[in-house]
């Protein structure tokens, strides 16, 4: 990318709330064309107004991205609209705290959902556009510390997160000859709404460490995206582990 995001046009899912909103603040500030999806369009037109004077531009739409067809739908029009996607950014997730004894099969379903297939269909869409644009590009996802290491009370969320890794390793070596780069971000805890989604509070105040221990904030994650983004070509950042000092 030489080492400025200005004018790169930015894919970011999940940007209604949390590591996704703080990220196109900082992208559209730093110049970039952002396009900002999640299901939130009242949050997003929100985020939209409080750019309008920043340096880089923000298209807002609503997206579920377990809908197969409305992402091809999405991305049919984003590359209409702007010809070209240079970055994805892969963070639209959901976390639920459940053992795996109680068979919350719901909420294991919409984590499969949303972290496993949501990523598989933005990768499908964007990515043949990418190399056919034969534009350098950059596939980022956010995955977890709970990709590197399993959590008790997450098997499932760790699961989704393994599958991000595994996926995101193998896909690198599909297309890092053709000036493609695909990073992890391996966060620990960060303070934003995912904790608040799960049923079971009793595995929460069990195995919810961020409680007892500093938390990162969505500013930390969103500036180490950055640092993977602005790597001169020669400089791929596969992975970047972050996490707050006392996690084990
Ligand atoms: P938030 O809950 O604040 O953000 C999650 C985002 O995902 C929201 O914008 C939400 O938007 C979006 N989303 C959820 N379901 C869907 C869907 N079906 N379609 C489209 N968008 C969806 O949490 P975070 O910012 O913390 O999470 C972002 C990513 O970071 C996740 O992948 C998470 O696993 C990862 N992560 C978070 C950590 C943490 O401690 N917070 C640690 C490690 C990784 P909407 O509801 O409007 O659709």
């Amino acid at each position: 990318f030489g080492n400025t995001l200005a004018n790169k046009v930015i894919f970011v899912t999940g940007s209604s709330s949390g590591i996704g909103e703080q990220l196109v603040k900082d992208l559209v500030t730093l110049g970039a064309k952002v396009v900002a999806v999640a299901r939130r369009i009242d949050r997003l037109e929100n985020l939209k107004t409080s750019l309008q004077n920043a340096p880089g531009s923000i298209i807002v739409k609503k997206l579920d991205v377990t809908i197969e067809n409305d992402v091809k739908k999405v991305v049919r029009e984003v590359l209409a609209e702007l010809g070209h996607i240079d970055i994805l950014v892969n963070n639209a997730g959901v976390m639920y705290f459940t053992l795996m004894e109680k068979y919350k099969l719901e909420e294991w379903n919409a984590m499969i959902n949303v972290n496993i297939k949501g990523v598989l269909h933005c990768i499908g869409n964007i990515l043949p556009s990418m190399l056919h644009s034969r534009r350098p590009g950059h596939i980022l996802n956010i995955s977890s510390n709970a990709g590197v290491r399993p959590f008790a009370g997450l098997a499932v969320y760790t699961g989704t997160k393994y599958f991000i890794e595994g996926i995101s390793g193998a896909l690198r070596q599909e297309v890092s000859d053709r000036n493609i780069k695909v990073t992890c971000i391996q966060a620990g805890d960060v303070k934003t709404e995912l904790l608040s989604h799960s049923t079971d509070r009793d595995v929460v105040d069990k195995y919810d460490i961020s409680k007892a221990v500093p938390v990162l904030t969505t500013k930390e994650i969103s500036q180490s995206i950055i640092f993977a983004l602005l790597q001169p070509s020669h400089s791929a950042v596969n992975s970047i582990l972050i996490e707050p000092p006392l996690a084990s």
